[in-house]
């Protein structure tokens, strides 16, 4: 990412034990958990994804949403869930799911 940086302080309040079990992931991991919360904020405000036919990534807020499915269509290959077959598209299905409870509703 290279865009100007502007940092901004902010106070919140997050249940105690979770914030204890996410400081000590980070600190595994060596992330600090100011950005692992931008890191988020980032992803929920402009969701981003991996096309799972070209594998290219995209926004949500660049893709159409097919009106037949429901899907975010890749603006790179066009594919949705009408082009798979129904194994494929319950996997896709379950994997998204994931994104969609963090992001506490529908992706699109
Ligand atoms: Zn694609
Ligand atoms: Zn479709």
């Amino acid at each position: 990412m290279s865009r100007a940086i502007s940092k901004a302080r902010v106070t919140m309040t997050i249940d105690e034990e979770i914030l204890q079990r996410a400081k000590k992931r980070a600190e595994e991991k060596h992330i600090p958990v100011s950005g692992l919360i931008e890191g988020f904020l980032d992803f929920f405000s402009n969701p981003k994804v991996y096309c799972f036919d070209c594998g290219k990534e995209f926004h949500s807020s660049e893709s159409e949403l097919c009106p037949k499915c429901g899907w975010m269509k890749c603006p790179s290959c066009g594919i949705c869930r009408c082009d798979l077959d129904e194994d494929v598209a319950k996997a896709v299905f379950y994997m998204r799911k994931v994104y969609e409870d963090l992001l506490v509703g529908r992706m699109e």
